[in-house]
């Protein structure tokens, strides 16, 4: 049987992690105990930060053979009614930077002793990103900034998390959108973060431009409603010296492609996933003054999103079907997949792996993600059961 994690707490150096983050010893010891600060089982071993402590964000990982630590990705605001949020939120700014808003999963790279991993938003290694990081950052981007952690998003079919195929990507790609100082969290100005990892032939999201804090909203309205058409998600609003925080703001069409995917696992999913995406159609409708057709047509493309998967989960289920998600990661080394097998063990992801097929000199595994919550709610109504 498996140790509780507070028994791993001696393995934390408390005063020495409290002399390092300037916190006092006793939010550090509190945390431990509340278990918002919580060893991980995880190589190289690392205690990591459930939830923001002080100043320190959730996700925020301390890795106890070196004493290296990584800020956790601080959360991202988002725009509800665009023009308003804008002016109130960047009034200090003269400008605002608009970057395209990829939709894969949050990535940091960074080095722990003299190697590079892949951290997760939640502040774990995963090495199947640490894999994919190693071989899709060039070491002397930390050789040179070894303070530094570089910030982005993994995008492509090939992922556990957020397959996609809009982008034409063929396997993962990773495109950066923060560097940051490893130990504060610190970020560097849009343009000069842009330079530096252009200078390692590291891929950046798109940057759409610097536009006026008060001409930004009409500029953004229109990137939105192109970049709907093809399904991408949506833009991130910078402060271009990066003082003020960032802003996030999606198209509709993403936002209901989001709503079709989690209402196919409908149980699995927390409630306020699905209450704030429906909100946000109502207020981007009413700042964009729309009615008749338009009105109409969001309307049906909002019902659809709720009501068709899970239409088609509830038919998969009354055949028998156990309600799964296809997913697939693309290896070179099959140690990979072993050990990705035991970091999804470890976090209770219940997860069935095919056998590696040969493509090229890689490996192509296909997993099947099970939601058991989901399988067995609709399995108990279809069979009499009640709602609650
Ligand atoms: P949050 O905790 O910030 O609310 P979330 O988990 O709900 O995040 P998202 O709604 O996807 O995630 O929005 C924030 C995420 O967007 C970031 O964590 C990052 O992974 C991703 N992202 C994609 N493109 C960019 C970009 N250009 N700049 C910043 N973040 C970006
Ligand atoms: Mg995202």
């Amino acid at each position: 049987m498996r140790r509780d994690v507070s028994d791993y707490s001696s393995k934390l150096d408390t005063s020495k992690l409290s002399g390092l983050l300037g916190i006092p010893v006793h939010r550090i010891s509190g945390a431990l105990k509340r278990k918002t600060l919580q060893y991980a089982f995880s190589k190289p071993e690392l205690f990591r930060f459930d939830k923001p402590v002080s100043k320190i964000e959730g996700g925020t990982s301390v890795f106890t053979g070196t004493y290296d630590i990584v800020r956790g990705f601080p959360k991202i605001s988002r725009a509800v009614m665009l023009d308003p949020a804008l002016r109130q939120h960047f009034s200090s700014c003269k400008k605002v930077a608009v970057e395209e808003k990829m939709n894969g999963y949050n990535t940091r790279v960074a080095l722990v002793g003299d190697k590079v991993f892949g951290l997760t938003r939640g502040g774990l290694v995963c090495p199947y990103t640490t894999e994919k990081a190693r071989k899709l950052v060039p070491l002397d981007f930390f050789r040179d900034n070894p303070d530094l952690v570089l910030c982005g998003e993994m995008v492509g079919p090939d992922s556990p998390y957020v397959p996609k195929s809009l982008y034409g990507i063929e396997s993962l790609e990773f495109f950066a959108f923060d560097v940051r100082k490893k130990m504060t969290g610190q970020p560097m100005p849009v343009i000069k973060r842009r330079e530096l990892v252009e200078g390692y032939g590291i891929r950046s999201v798109r940057l759409f431009g610097e536009f006026y804090v008060n001409e930004a909203h009409a500029e953004i309205s229109r990137i939105i409603r192109e970049l709907g058409k093809t399904m991408h998600e949506g833009v991130v609003i910078k402060d271009p010296d990066m003082v003020v925080s960032p802003v996030k703001y999606t198209s509709s069409e993403s936002n209901c492609s989001d709503l079709k995917y989690a209402f196919e696992f409908y149980n699995d999913y927390g409630r306020d996933f699905f209450f704030g995406r429906v909100c946000r159609e109502a207020f981007q409708s009413v700042e964009w003054d729309e009615d008749g057709k338009c009105l109409e047509k969001r309307c049906l493309q909002l019902g659809e999103s709720i009501l068709l998967p899970m239409v088609k989960t509830i038919k998969k289920r009354k055949a028998g079907e156990r309600i799964a998600e296809d997913v697939r990661i693309r290896v070179m080394r099959l140690e990979t997949v072993a050990e990705f097998e035991e970091y999804l063990r470890i976090l209770g992801v219940d997860a069935v792996f095919g056998e590696p097929e040969k493509v090229g000199d890689e490996y192509l595994v296909r997993i099947k993600k099970l939601y058991k919550s989901t399988t067995d709610k609709t399995g108990s109504i279809l069979n009499g059961g009640m709602w609650s």
